[in-house]
């Protein structure tokens, strides 16, 4: 069985036994973590959710603390209804959670550690999640399924939903449907398979090409005039559309649209003449 697939359905045992059920018990072999619970005790909150990204396991509590362990060869996680006798030595035992049902216990786990959200999102041995567009696996015939599932919403809204391309962010929104010509208040049933396509494509090369790698473990994304989408190395011509209301537009000349869009209230910016709607239709159309 490959190995991806055996931490995937760990992750998914995990799941079902810790999920939605608060923590009675904790304990660990390493120092970090101990401490980490003695300063925010993982006892009493509940675990939200565990995925896999692709030898890791991420357990994610609710009150914001996320326990990763890479699992190596010699690493295992075992469920256990309460009571029942362990198949290690508990001289193996790394970590142990525990609820009223059963224990979790990682035995010879090599690699673990307390993250949130920010720090696992900046340590890159970690993989993204699979719809991330930095994501070396990134499958784009998958990101392309889910997007047009969305047919019938907005695709400058679409571009920011995290469940199906992550990544993105307000700023490049507005980037990708310029450089693409796609009005971003064009529904995604509107847009051809090939739209779509070039769509993700631009969205990836798009945040790759600002983003710098610098220490190894950290991702340095440039801000404000430091984002690139243009070609321009001049700080003041880096951008196309994105905070550019009433300028010029950069291809045609006709000045640059703003708009609140979504349920979320996101800002976008855009060109009519260079992202006209398909039809010639209004965008409220
Ligand atoms: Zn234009």
């Amino acid at each position: 069985m490959p190995e991806g697939d055996t931490i995937f359905r760990t992750a998914r045992a995990l799941g079902r036994a810790l999920v939605g059920r608060p923590i009675t018990g904790f304990r660990s072999n390493y120092p970090l973590i101990t401490r980490f619970h003695d300063d925010t005790p993982l006892t009493g909150q509940q675990v939200d959710r565990v995925e896999s990204r692709g030898k890791w396991v991420l357990i994610y509590f609710s009150g914001g603390g996320i326990l990763v362990t890479h699992m190596l060869m010699s690493g295992s996680w075992h469920i256990y209804r309460i009571g029942e006798p362990w198949q290690q030595p508990g001289r193996n035992m790394s970590i142990v959670l525990e609820n009223s049902v059963c224990q979790a216990v990682g035995f010879r786990v090599p690699l673990a550690q307390m993250h949130t959200v920010q720090t696992l999102a900046r340590d890159r041995r970690i993989p993204q999640p699979a719809g991330d567009v930095l994501n070396p696996d990134f499958d784009a015939e998958a990101t392309s399924k889910r997007m047009l599932a969305c047919a019938h919403e907005e695709i400058g809204d679409v571009l920011l939903h995290q469940e199906v391309l992550a990544g993105v962010g307000n700023v490049f929104k507005s980037e990708v449907c310029f450089v693409t010509g796609i009005n971003p208040f064009c529904k995604v049933a509107d847009l051809s398979r090939e739209q779509v396509s070039t769509l993700i494509a631009t969205s990836k090369k798009l945040v790759a090409s600002n983003v710098l790698e610098d220490s190894g473990d950290t991702i340095v994304t440039y801000r404000g005039q430091h984002r690139r989408t243009t070609h321009q190395s001049s700080p003041g011509e880096s951008l196309w559309v994105y905070s550019r209301n009433g300028d010029p537009c950069r291809r045609c000349g006709d000045r640059i649209r703003r708009r609140i869009q979504g349920p979320d209230a996101r800002v976008t910016f855009w060109c009519e003449q260079c992202q006209p709607m398909p039809d010639g239709r209004d965008i409220d159309g």
